[in-house]
């Protein structure tokens, strides 16, 4: 029955993917977005899956073989991880990924491109890697990297789809338009390495301060109004021929 309503909604949303070929010549950059323990492994925190989620494993497995193809490749990879400050609080949510913690690293299937030389490692405070990036001195290290690496098509993988993942992409778009970020030209979200946290409706009920979040739908709603911002929504992804993911 739940299921039912889900794809009824999805209907009246319906979200047209595509096939993206990324050629050997073009300038990719990849940027994985919270891909931690304390957003993904079962129990790791007070934001953590309470038992093992299809979508969250999957967008990992995903995100692993893309991250490992622009490595093999030396293209510039930035990783954005979710840190608080302890006593900082991120409302509406609990505290998670306390700086320092296991909960702000990168998953053991990730944990190996913080020794890859083409890898940027990005701590971030709040939802929206691209204002994450602000530094003290007012420049941006997203910004920095795009030019640096003179990117024109950047591939967005991670979670959530319709939190963090959207938020950067919103901004990284409208910071594209305005002209701020060089030789940048497309950003292209690849569906299946993306996932958002499951809490349905039937739990939220139980505590007034939390918002439902049934996962199959704020998944599809996420990628729907990334589209809508001008992001590519990439149901695959392919480097040049045959290789596909
Ligand atoms: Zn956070």
């Amino acid at each position: 029955m739940v299921l039912q309503t889900v794809e009824i909604l999805k209907n009246e949303i319906p979200l047209e993917e595509e096939s993206v070929l990324i050629s050997e010549d073009a300038k990719a950059g990849l940027v994985l977005v919270d891909i931690i323990n304390g957003f993904c492994k079962v129990g790791a925190g007070s934001l953590a899956p309470r038992e093992p989620n299809r979508q969250i494993d999957e967008m990992i497995e995903e995100s692993a073989k893309v991250a490992k193809v622009f490595c093999d490749k030396k293209w510039p990879v930035l990783a954005f991880l979710d840190s608080h400050h302890p006593g900082k609080l991120e409302h509406p949510y609990p505290p998670h990924c306390i700086t320092g913690t296991d909960e702000s690293k990168l998953v053991s299937e990730l944990s190996w491109i913080e020794e890859e030389p083409n890898v940027t490692i990005r701590r971030k405070d709040c939802y929206d890697g691209f204002l994450g990036s602000i530094q003290e001195d007012g420049s941006n290290a997203f910004v920095d990297w795009v030019k640096n690496n003179k990117i024109q098509l950047l591939l967005v993988v991670g979670i959530c789809t319709d939190i963090c993942v959207l938020d950067f992409v919103c901004s990284t778009i409208s910071a594209k338009n305005r002209g701020f970020l060089g030789p940048l030209e497309d950003v292209v979200v690849y569906s299946k390495a993306c996932a958002t946290f499951d809490f349905p409706l039937s739990v939220a009920r139980e505590s007034k301060d939390l918002l439902a979040h049934p996962q199959e739908l704020m998944h599809h709603v996420g990628l729907y109004m990334a589209k809508g911002r001008g992001a590519k929504i990439a149901r695959e992804v392919s480097f040049h021929a045959p290789k596909k993911l």
